[in-house]
């Protein structure tokens, strides 16, 4: 029987209860001025990308370098989302990865939705800290860990009201910058946990419960491209094409123009293509079972010949990749050679990209069987 903590239940009801119903009523009893919506979407702002920019990729996942600077403003911003210090939710964090989907995952979807999304915050247990001997060194953390809680009220709470002061409306500050502000930043953070390891697409791991949501991505700064996020943890993106929604991602690469931030970590093409080209391989060997006889003989034996072209154009790019890495440290004899090179680049891409192409087209056919 699982034991839950009445503090925790208490003010986890009571921020989006006052955030919604307390808001409404203030709005019905004193209107609103516009410049209380406008303070409830940049705190919204700057405390999601704190989670998503600082606490998640950052910190839990190393995905790049940042300077001391944009360190503490990550914190100070993660700190703004109430969702406990670096240290404790990178512990978390990096163990949800390490585990996912067994009994030892802290937020495992496998123990239901309500578990997921917000059970396991509410669960009375003791604080456990483990694989964050890395964060634990640094004077940041460590300065935000002694003063948590002063810095997260004060930001939280404190100084919406203080903006609230300014303009002479003190609850309507609180409760837009703070109360509901913080509505939307918990919840849709938690929905990564739960939602995003309940709906959504497969297409880099099939056998993991992480999944791709890309409305998810436009409520969490990015952060719902969670089965690309599971496969590939250490890249700096979650949404990998260019118009995949990301301010995380666009962030990281900006702020790298000014070296405020470096050694991003980027996952090559390669690998991911191919880590989709196994998904769909995962995905056919689950419903070719399910097939009449007939027909599932016909996709095993076209299976096998597209898996031994892909192996074959995985190979020779993959070799490539090596020399033309190489090439870029050392530099090219002249302009000629360098766009040879991107051209032979592009073309095993794109030879590895229409088998991939083949073999969804197969899996769609064959769905049609099931
Ligand atoms: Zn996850
Ligand atoms: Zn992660």
């Amino acid at each position: 029987m699982k034991k839950y903590s009445w503090f925790m239940i208490v003010s986890l009801s009571l921020i989006p209860f006052i955030g919604i119903i307390g808001t409404l009523i203030y709005v019905y009893l004193y209107g609103m001025i516009w410049q209380e919506p406008v303070l409830m979407i940049i705190g919204w702002f700057l405390s999601g990308m704190g989670i998503t920019f600082g606490y998640h990729r950052l910190f839990a996942h190393k995905s790049f370098k940042a300077h001391p600077i944009i360190q503490f403003l990550a914190m100070l911003c993660g700190s703004a989302a109430l969702q406990n210090n670096v240290i404790k939710w990178c512990s978390d964090h990096r163990q949800h990865h390490k585990k996912l989907d067994t009994k030892d995952d802290p937020y495992s979807i496998k123990e239901g939705f309500f578990h997921a999304h917000i059970g396991w915050i509410l669960e009375d247990k003791p604080e456990i800290i483990r694989g964050v001997t890395d964060l634990k060194n640094n004077s940041i953390l460590k300065f935000q860990y002694k003063y948590y809680w002063s810095i997260a009220i004060g930001l939280s709470f404190i100084l919406p009201l203080l903006i609230g002061f300014y303009f002479a409306r003190p609850i309507g500050g609180l409760l837009w910058g703070g109360f509901l502000r913080l509505t939307l930043v918990h919840h849709f953070t938690f929905f990564i946990n739960s939602l995003c390891h309940f709906v959504g697409k497969r297409p880099f791991d099939f056998n993991i419960s992480a999944r791709d949501s890309w409305w998810v991505a436009y409520l969490t700064f990015g952060e719902g491209f969670h089965n690309f996020h599971h496969k590939f943890q250490w890249d700096y993106r979650n949404g990998i094409r260019w118009y995949d929604f990301d301010p995380s991602k666009w962030m990281i690469k900006f702020l790298s123009f000014f070296k405020l931030t470096r050694n991003i970590q980027k996952v090559s093409d390669h690998k991911i293509l191919n880590a989709k080209f196994i998904s769909i391989k995962n995905k056919l060997n689950f419903f070719i079972p399910q097939t009449p006889s007939k027909i599932k003989n016909l996709y095993l034996k076209k299976v096998e010949r597209l898996q031994k072209k892909a192996n074959i154009a995985y190979d020779s790019w993959s070799k490539f990749e090596i020399d033309f890495q190489e090439l870029k440290r050392k530099g090219f004899n002249d302009k000629f050679h360098k766009k040879s090179i991107y051209y032979k680049r592009k073309m095993l891409k794109m030879e590895y990209e229409s088998i991939i192409n083949t073999f969804s087209l197969l899996l769609i056919s064959l769905k049609n069987y099931v």
